[in-house]
């Protein structure tokens, strides 16, 4: 059975269910799969042709023991986790009409309109399968810059087993992303708005991993996560790497460039996971914004956290990418020793200087580039006046980056991720297009519902967060759980 250990080496190896239900690992690491399963060039070819589900099938099954979930189970839970997504195919691929042999890779009709949909969808189901069997009920908190949090809210709201604290930096994401969680009136759903976090999302995750580490609140509230800490969602995330590129290639084998906006290094971790599983990817692009944290790791093998930027791209201001660790665990022949030496001491500076053997090692195959705002709103302007195709910030980040990259990308077939719909951000569109106006593409229903609805939500100052949240938690916690 394929097991599942700390990338820092401590604690034990654990099964899979453990691994989810856990979140991080007891050492403060981050799970890992014991190994990463091999997949050969006839088994792509086999699956050539599989629609997202059943491929995410496939691949999943590789990891999940059927003794922890049988086959039936797998297939209800992503059958159910997929329902509510808007496009029969899933992720849809759009051909660039502009740029040669270039695809958008459409991860946002999920029903909160983000990638986050595509992780969470099943993560947040698989949660709630286990709890259900195990009688459990468990509280998840997360921090969002934008869009993990309506995800996550979305998929947990109305399962009795689960509640979800959901904590925004206030101000500092869109009003519709904030409505889209703030309008949910389910019991179980608790968003959180919290004012002047100086470090934007960051901050939050810094209370609560305090949280955490406070041994006794956690066991009283069975609190887990499933921010992308979590192994569940960089798995499920290799998925659309597999599907975009089954979609896109002629030939199975040929190899493919992808482009990633990043900020926590999540969705790379992923595509990096599936390129050592042996899809031929010749290079991943870091696309980073003002906020160039990765940027600064693939070109100088420097590791730092700097002073946040507010960007156009705000789902991606973010400092520290935590999933670069799963990668480097990986592109360093699992030296966990190293891993841990790192972390901690990343932990403590926030600097770190990579020796060059390691720089050389986990940059091979990674281009990055950091985008200026300037930059992201003249090519979603670009490109929907010379096509009629309207990218949201974070989409043109991640096309930004290729066109600067064009030279060492080459030839091959391009596919960009576009990871939020263009709804969640109308005042960065109005700005962006010469029109100054808003296009139909930049509307979406779901948004104009929860335009309608009351909101309802905690709010507190950063200067109060452990303090206020907890004793919030806490009385939820007496009051339905009637201790
Ligand atoms: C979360 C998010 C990202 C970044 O994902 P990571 O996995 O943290 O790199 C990019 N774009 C959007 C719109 C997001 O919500």
């Amino acid at each position: 059975m394929l097991k599942f250990i700390s990338n820092k080496g401590g604690g034990e190896s654990v099964d899979f269910e453990t691994a989810i239900l856990d979140g991080f690992a007891v050492d403060g690491g981050l799970y890992v799969p014991e190994e990463l399963p091999e997949i050969t060039l006839d088994q792509l070819k086999e699956w050539k042709g599989l629609g997202y589900v059943d491929l995410a099938f496939e691949i999943l099954s590789l990891f999940i023991d059927r003794s922890i979930v049988s086959e039936e189970e797998l297939k209800d839970i992503l059958k159910t986790a997929y329902a509510p997504f808007e496009k029969e195919e899933i992720i849809p691929l759009y051909p660039l009409k502009t740029r040669k042999d270039t695809f958008i890779m459409e991860l946002f009709y999920g029903p909160t309109i983000s990638f986050k949909d595509v992780g969470l969808a099943f993560l947040v189901n698989l949660v709630n399968f286990f709890l259900e069997r195990r009688k459990e009920h468990l509280s998840v908190i997360v921090a969002t810059t934008g869009d993990t949090g309506p995800a996550t809210a979305y998929f947990a709201a109305g399962k009795s087993n689960i509640d979800a604290w959901v904590l925004y930096p206030k101000g500092l994401i869109t009003e519709e992303q904030e409505r889209q969680m703030t309008t949910l009136q389910h019991a179980n759903i608790h968003p959180v708005g919290v004012a002047n976090c100086p470090d934007g999302g960051d901050d939050l995750d810094a209370v609560i991993s305090k949280f955490y580490a406070n041994k006794t609140f956690k066991e009283k509230l069975n609190l887990s996560s499933v921010n992308s800490i979590n192994w569940g969602r960089v798995m499920m995330q290799t998925v659309h790497y597999f599907y975009g590129y089954l979609q896109v290639v002629d030939e199975v084998g040929e190899k493919v460039n992808m482009s990633v906006p990043s900020g926590g290094f999540g969705n790379l971790c992923a595509g990096s996971l599936a390129r050592k599983m042996g899809l031929p990817i010749k290079y991943l692009v870091a696309a980073n914004n003002k906020n160039a944290c990765l940027d600064r790791i693939f070109s100088k093998g420097e590791f730092t956290k700097e002073a946040i930027h507010e960007t156009a791209s705000s789902a991606i201001d973010i400092l520290i990418p935590f999933n670069f660790w799963r990668y480097l665990y990986f592109s360093i022949d699992k030296d966990a020793e190293k891993i841990k030496n790192w972390m901690d001491s990343f932990k403590e500076t926030g600097n770190l200087k990579f020796d060059e053997e390691t720089f050389e090692t986990y940059k091979k195959g990674f281009l990055s580039n950091s985008a200026t705002d300037v930059e992201t709103l003249t090519l979603i302007n670009e490109i929907y006046t010379s096509e009629n195709y309207l990218l949201d910030p974070h989409g043109a980040v991640s096309l930004q980056a290729t066109d600067v990259l064009k030279q060492q990308l080459g030839k091959e077939k391009l596919i960009c991720l576009a990871t939020a719909h263009p709804a969640k951000f109308p005042e960065t569109i109005k700005k962006a297009l010469i029109t100054k106006e808003l296009p139909t593409q930049a509307t979406h229903q779901s948004i104009e519902i929860a335009k309608k609805r009351c909101e309802k939500v905690y709010l507190c100052d950063y200067d109060h967060l452990e303090e206020a949240l907890m004793h919030a938690m806490e009385t939820n916690w007496d009051l339905t759980k009637g201790a």
